[in-house]
């Protein structure tokens, strides 16, 4: 699964987030079943949490049971089986998992390390065919680091546009960007193409066993008002929505975290990228490049100077057994 940023004990939610989840623990509500989509008021928090995104009403929000199920859901909607969805390469492993499943084929659209991981928008271009229910962008992106502009936003949208491909927007990482970068959701830069958003706690609030996430329907042109929107309505009924405890405790999580935190979390994060890319690029045959946001850095390994490894495969397997340095082979990201 992607980064668990809990692992070592040393990254904490705020006061406020824990509070929220011992309050909720006293409501009589928490414990009931809630409605497949969650519960009005707390997609009506979540619903304002997103007023970034774009105009956001409540109807427009479904709760899911973490990112992945929003992902899920988002996925199952748009495509049948025998049409494909378009996923980044390097990308996150999930969108294979589940599509496979399904019936439905995962194509890849490169991304380009020398321009600090954009699209190559001729490729993406390229590989839509008649088939293509969606394309997948993951910004700031798992495993890249990279964080788009509002202007490379713009282009991939204008390729989605001209060949009337609906946009999954994986922005679990969404407002996690260093110094000098800034957020924007696909979302809000359009008036034609539908987006769905999929989004949560799990990273921004440090909380990945909460399981608690959701889906944004942006549908400024009604495209989605029958199928997808129904669609997405019908498919909560089968699990109804995700706990409850962690629901009724969402508004208070969501409206009581100061900035503080985040702007505390992201600095450790980017003074930890920094001093590993200072470390990393110094070494012969190591090439990192410098994220951008979110919790990952891709480092490309030229294997003729590793000559004592016969994969990077290999090489990451020594560095674990060794050095006990935990890093994902690019393999299992770009296949
Ligand atoms: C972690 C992650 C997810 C899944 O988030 P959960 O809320 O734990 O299901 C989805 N997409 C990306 C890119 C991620 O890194």
């Amino acid at each position: 699964m992607g980064g668990d940023p809990t692992t070592f004990g040393n990254l904490n939610p705020p006061d406020q987030v824990l509070q929220a989840v011992r309050d909720s623990i006293e409501l009589l509500k928490s414990r009931s079943y809630g409605p497949g989509k969650g519960h009005q008021d707390v997609r009506e928090a979540v619903a304002e949490y997103c007023s970034h995104q774009g105009p956001v009403t409540p109807d427009d929000v479904i709760l899911c049971s973490g990112c992945s199920h929003a992902i899920e859901m988002a996925v199952t909607v748009l495509a049948d089986a025998g049409q494909n969805i378009l996923v980044p390469r390097p990308g996150f492993l999930i969108y294979r998992t589940l599509s496979e499943g399904l019936g439905i084929e995962i194509k890849y659209y490169n991304l380009l390390p020398d321009q600090q991981w954009i699209v190559d928008l001729e490729d993406l271009e390229n590989q839509i065919d008649d088939k293509t229910a969606a394309i997948v962008i993951i910004n700031p992106s798992n495993p890249c680091g990279s964080v788009y502009s509002k202007e490379h936003l713009t282009e991939i949208l204008d390729v989605a546009s001209r060949n009337c491909v609906p946009i999954i927007a994986d922005e679990i990482y969404e407002h996690m960007v260093f110094s000098g970068n800034e957020y924007h959701a696909i979302s809000s830069l359009s008036t034609d193409v539908p987006v769905l958003s999929c989004g949560g706690i799990t990273k921004r609030f440090l909380v990945p066993g909460w399981r608690m996430g959701w889906v944004i329907i942006h549908d400024r042109q009604k495209i989605f008002e029958k199928e997808v929107r129904e669609g997405l309505n019908n498919m909560t009924t089968r699990i109804l929505g995700p706990s409850t405890l962690v629901q009724r405790a969402l508004p208070a999580i969501l409206q009581l975290t100061p900035q503080s935190f985040f702007d505390e979390v992201l600095l450790f994060l980017e003074s930890q990228a920094k001093l590993a890319y200072e470390a990393l690029r110094r070494i012969p045959g190591l090439r990192p490049v410098m994220p951008q946001g979110a919790m990952y850095m891709m480092i490309q390994i030229k294997m003729s100077l590793f000559p004592q490894f016969k994969s990077e495969l290999q090489f990451v397997e020594r560095l674990m057994s060794e050095q006990s340095v935990f890093c994902l082979p690019g393999k299992v990201n770009i296949k």
